[in-house]
């Protein structure tokens, strides 16, 4: 018997950090979050150019038709290679046969004018038509100028924004900044150490993987008012693993929870991506119920039909060589390596 679902959604990605697996260590021992964002992912960015990007996407894309997602919320960050980079993620994608919301995380890091030409390759891409949202790396690296520009571009665009939101407990003033800016339609990331009663408005993306990874604790999201949906924050796109560790975290909190809320969490990513809905994964295995797949490992897609088109059949994909990807994707991973 095999169940059939729709499309998964993963509703925060990283599109271009696929490539960093067995990049060199960093020259410190990062000790905590900041520094782990300084010593790797804030060297990996700077490094990456659009050649890069485009076999970085295409390798997350593939990854993420072989778990059964079809769709992924992505968060881009490329500061020397802005301009074009969401149409590189796009159309990269678009040949694996995978739908994606792009987003390009505006920062002051590189000073006001990186932040300006994010905010350009956000409005570039949207208005010429791509499927995107209004990126903000976060409120503790951007002014408030920044912010309240993103915000308003997200406005004058008719667009949510897709923000982290205190990952790490150097971005508590996430709230108080961001005050009166945030709408329904907005995606606040991680949200761990947000406060209960808070005043942001929009749907709560978890990353259990990525949160205890970088030990900055539990975000415990059903204490939050907001809908929630999962997210991988760049660590694959395999989003029944992402339930089953939600539902597995949540537990250790609350011995008397059952995976329904988790689940609800996973079917969330649909809301933001309704054209996943049209899509039809089906399972090595029935049924595809959450109290089944809480203690099911290895369960994985034989078919998945985006629209009508069979992507992914017979353990490979259809539109795209799998092998040609990994072996692209590992010249390029070569090549990125060497510049840090
Ligand atoms: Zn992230």
């Amino acid at each position: 018997m095999n169940a059939t679902t729709p499309g998964l959604v993963c509703a925060h990605h990283h599109l271009y950090s696929a490539l960093a697996r067995g990049m060199p260590a960093p020259p410190h021992t990062p000790t905590n979050f900041q520094e782990i964002l300084e010593q790797i992912w804030w060297r990996l960015d700077v490094a990456l150019d659009l050649d890069m990007l485009y076999w970085s996407a295409q390798l997350g894309a593939l990854e993420a038709l072989e778990a059964g997602t079809t769709a992924i919320v992505d968060h881009n960050e490329t500061p020397n290679a802005i301009e074009g980079s969401l149409s590189v993620i796009a159309d990269a994608c678009a040949e694996v046969g995978v739908r994606v919301i792009s987003a390009y995380g505006i920062t002051d890091r590189h000073g006001a004018d990186g932040a300006r030409r994010g905010l350009e390759e956000n409005e570039r891409f949207i208005k010429g038509g791509g499927k995107a949202l209004v990126g903000i790396h976060a409120a503790f690296t951007c002014s408030d100028e920044s912010l309240q520009s993103a915000a308003g571009l997200a406005k004058d665009l008719g667009v949510g924004v897709h923000i982290h939101v205190c990952e790490g407990v150097g971005d508590i003033d996430a709230p108080a900044r961001l005050e009166g800016l945030t709408t329904d339609d907005w995606l606040l990331s991680h949200c761990v150490h947000l406060p209960d009663n808070h005043d942001l408005r929009g749907t709560i993306l978890h990353n259990p993987r990525s949160n205890l990874n970088n030990a900055v604790g539990y975000a415990n999201p059903a204490r939050f008012s907001n809908p929630v949906a999962l997210g991988t924050d760049g660590i694959g796109a395999n989003m029944i693993e992402s339930f089953r560790l939600a539902y597995a975290m949540q537990r250790s909190v609350d011995v008397t929870v059952g995976p329904d809320p988790a689940w609800s969490w996973l079917e969330k990513g649909l809301s933001i991506v309704p054209e996943a809905r049209n899509d039809e994964v089906t399972w090595s295995y029935d049924p595809m119920d959450p109290w089944h797949l809480a203690f099911t490992a290895g369960v994985h897609p034989v078919e998945v039909k985006v629209d009508d088109e069979v992507v992914f059949a017979d353990g490979r994909p259809t539109k795209v060589d799998a092998d040609e990807i990994r072996a692209k994707a590992y010249e390029q991973a070569q090549r990125l390596h060497a510049k840090l």
